[in-house]
């Protein structure tokens, strides 16, 4: 694990410097879901303290110890969040990457009041206007962000997104990092196993890396 790592990480570096930007600027997502235990363990003695999930229960099922014995944990939930699970999601992730909903906002401000805990939200933004996938509809981002802010008293610090499969990533990238930029949202997560080197030369904060980082996802 220690050497996937150290080989993602100095892909990340070569390809924020070939855009002069500092590899300190982009952070690795190690993305467990579907992992064995084991393999997370090695990663976390490897020194990665980032983790991606992208489903609630595996997720607590998994971290809940994890997380009480390892210092500076960072767990990212990067999967589709019902609003039923809400809570549970605030309760457990510091990052929540794929608020797309006013009913979700209302759900996720609820929780973190309930709770007194208050994950950092990203807004998922469906780039490829694919109707089967969440996020938001690029045109509707300024203003469902100006509602998660003065409706939901929620405050998103960044923007992600899964470009369609199967096309060129690098619009979608540039999609996402102009839509920020037009909110002034620093966050910008994009970029996986295939094509994070790309995410990272259109401007992305986090990459999210699993099959690269893990091997093939077994479960
Ligand atoms: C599974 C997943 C990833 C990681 O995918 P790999 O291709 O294995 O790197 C990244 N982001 C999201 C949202 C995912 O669901």
């Amino acid at each position: 694990m220690r050497r996937a790592r150290a080989e993602i990480l100095g892909r990340i570096a070569a390809a924020a410097r070939s855009v002069n930007r500092s590899p300190e600027g982009i952070a690795l997502t190690a993305v467990s879901k579907g992992q064995a235990d084991d393999a997370v363990d090695a990663m976390l003695d490897a020194g990665q303290l980032i983790f991606g999930e992208n489903r609630v229960q595996e997720a607590t099922a998994r971290w809940t110890h994890r997380r009480s014995v390892r210092q500076g944990l960072e767990l990212r939930l990067i999967g589709p969040l019902q609003t039923n699970k809400a809570r549970e999601a605030v309760a457990l992730f510091d990052v929540i990457e794929t608020l797309d909903r006013d009913r979700l906002a209302a759900a996720l401000a609820a929780a973190a009041s309930g709770l007194g805990r208050a994950p950092k939200i990203l807004v998922q933004v469906n780039t490829g206007e694919e109707p089967q996938k969440a996020g938001v509809a690029p045109a509707g981002v300024v203003d469902f962000v100006k509602r998660v802010r003065e409706v939901h008293g929620l405050e998103p610090c960044g923007l992600m997104c899964i470009p369609p499969a199967g096309e060129p990533a690098a619009p979608h990238f540039a999609l996402l990092s102009d839509l920020a930029d037009a909110l002034a949202l620093p966050v910008r997560s994009m970029g996986m196993s295939a094509d994070f080197e790309a995410a990272v030369r259109f401007g992305a904060t986090h990459v999210r890396v699993g099959s690269a980082l893990f091997g093939s996802r077994s479960q």
